[in-house]
């Protein structure tokens, strides 16, 4: 879906298609090099991670498995809250494996913190993150992330996963979404 059909929704473009596209083949080489040998889990957070897993997981030049979790995160409002439930757990047993989190945009840290514990927990060999955006004020629990796409201001944004109510999760791009249609 292209800017033209979303009309005045979108206040601004802040990551273009192009440098999505071009961030995640860079980050899927260093990737490549940094796990030569080793094999690799990536778990999407859903459904936010979607875009960035189907892309990311065809720039990798190797074989990776994929799995999925479902943790509850903003419910329809534009405020984190914390609380952090789990809706879909992985498929399998993660022990002794080499984790990587694929997560769409690290505001507070909270849900990538629980997340990255919660999975520690079971035994996972490591647990490493990459972000595909972090907002500046993504402070109040210090979480590593390894693979960080963009580094973006605090505005509530959409688009490549990231939706409102469910909608703009399919614009190519990422975009901050204007102010008339959340207040
Ligand atoms: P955190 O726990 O880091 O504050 O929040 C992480 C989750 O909140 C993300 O996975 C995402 O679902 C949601 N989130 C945080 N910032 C934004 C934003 O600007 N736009 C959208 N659509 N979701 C966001």
């Amino acid at each position: 879906m292209d800017l033209s059909a979303i009309g005045n929704d979108v206040e601004r473009i802040i990551v273009t298609e192009e440098d999505l596209q071009a961030k995640i083949k860079e980050l899927a080489a260093r990737i490549d090099s940094d796990y030569a040998d080793q094999d690799l889990l990536l778990v999407g957070v859903l459904k936010g991670a979607v875009m960035a897993m189907a892309d990311l997981a065809r720039a990798l030049q190797r074989h990776v498995e994929m799995d999925w979790m479902a943790v509850s995160s903003y419910g329809s409002g534009t405020k984190s809250s914390g609380v952090v439930r789990i809706l879909k757990d992985l498929d399998r047993d993660i022990t002794g494996r080499e984790v990587l989190i694929v997560e769409d945009i690290v505001d507070s840290g909270l849900t990538l913190s629980w997340l990255k514990s919660n999975l520690e927990s079971r035994g996972a060999k490591r647990v490493q993150i990459l972000a595909v955006l972090r907002k500046p004020d993504a402070a109040k629990v210090e979480v590593p992330v390894e693979y960080v796409g963009f580094e973006i201001p605090s505005d509530f944004v959409v688009g490549y996963g990231l939706d409102f109510n469910e909608k703009y999760r399919n614009l190519p791009f990422v975009g901050v979404l204007a102010k008339h249609i959340y207040s």
